[in-house]
């Protein structure tokens, strides 16, 4: 089977939309692995399947979605047994040269200079860093903790077997309590 045709960067410009004008494209990405807490955590699948929605508003501005799922797979965090937890990444950019600060709460975009205007740190000159954005996409969308499962029992405290395979029967019989034992003792006497 080939694998698919990976797309880093995007040359917006070369669709030739006019204002108002939009484009949905359905592409692939290969996205970096992750390193987290000393583990590499690569992203599956090996190329991610994108959809990338296209907007040009007016001038050269666009405003761009990015949706994707894809899956880390590496150690969980609690059990060390193997995990692959998918997320659900949903993006959004939009860069306005030249326009005011009226609708730089839709993205993540930033002034450039004094004009205020809006700006996408992935898209330069009409070509889009597609590659990077959906990196930081998945980044953001990544928790502290890589969970096998989000109930994940993970390892017994005293002798670290993994209580996900132990089931919850699996516990440790504490010293007897000296009392108890003395108060067993007159009951069976
Ligand atoms: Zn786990
Ligand atoms: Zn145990």
């Amino acid at each position: 089977m080939m694998s698919p045709l990976r797309t880093d960067t995007f040359d917006l410009g070369g669709l030739r939309l006019t204002s108002g004008e939009g484009r949905r494209l359905d592409l692939h990405v290969a996205v970096e692995p992750f390193e987290l807490a000393g583990e590499t955590y690569p992203v599956e699948p090996e190329t991610v399947p994108v959809r990338l929605d296209i907007s040009r508003t007016t001038g050269e501005g666009y405003a761009l979605r990015l949706r994707f799922e894809a899956a880390l797979a590496g150690p969980c965090m609690r059990c060390l047994g193997p995990a692959a937890p998918g997320f659900s990444v949903d993006a959004r950019e939009v860069s306005q040269p030249g326009a005011a600060g009226a609708t730089r709460a839709h993205g993540r975009a930033r002034p450039r200079d004094e004009s205020d205007e809006l700006t996408s740190p992935y898209l330069e000159d009409g070509v889009l860093d597609l590659r990077a954005w959906a990196r930081d996409a998945l980044a953001l969308s990544v928790p502290a903790n890589l969970l096998c499962r989000e109930e994940c029992a993970g390892l017994c405290p005293v002798c670290g077997v993994n209580l996900n395979q132990a089931g919850p029967e699996h516990r440790h019989e504490r010293e007897p309590d000296p009392r108890w034992a003395a108060l067993s003792k007159l009951r069976f006497e």
